[in-house]
């Protein structure tokens, strides 16, 4: 499934086209919801993990892009859908 967070093939948060990885932005047991859902987005890989700076070690970033998620997958289904997939509201 494509992103629905982003559409082109570059890193969210830098525009770099280079050394990208895939974030699945719910994740755990909702990893591969967030695969099939186009919950995921494409980051540079030195922003994606293993630095100080990555966002596997920004709470407020993995919960910004929750936030983000849960905003354009109910534009595209519904709250009731993203409850019942996700079970936790990120909104508010
Ligand atoms: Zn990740």
């Amino acid at each position: 499934m494509k992103s629905i967070l982003q559409n082109e093939k570059e890193c969210f948060y830098t525009e770099s086209k280079f050394n990208l990885e895939k974030h699945h932005i719910m994740p755990g047991a909702f990893r591969s919801k967030s695969e099939k859902f186009g919950l995921w987005i494409y980051v540079r890989c030195d922003i994606h993990r293993g630095t100080e700076y990555s966002i596997h070690n920004d709470e407020e970033k993995l919960t910004q892009l929750k936030q983000l998620a849960q905003e354009k997958f109910e534009m595209k289904y519904s709250h009731e859908k993203w409850m019942q997939e996700f079970k936790k509201n990120y909104l508010n």
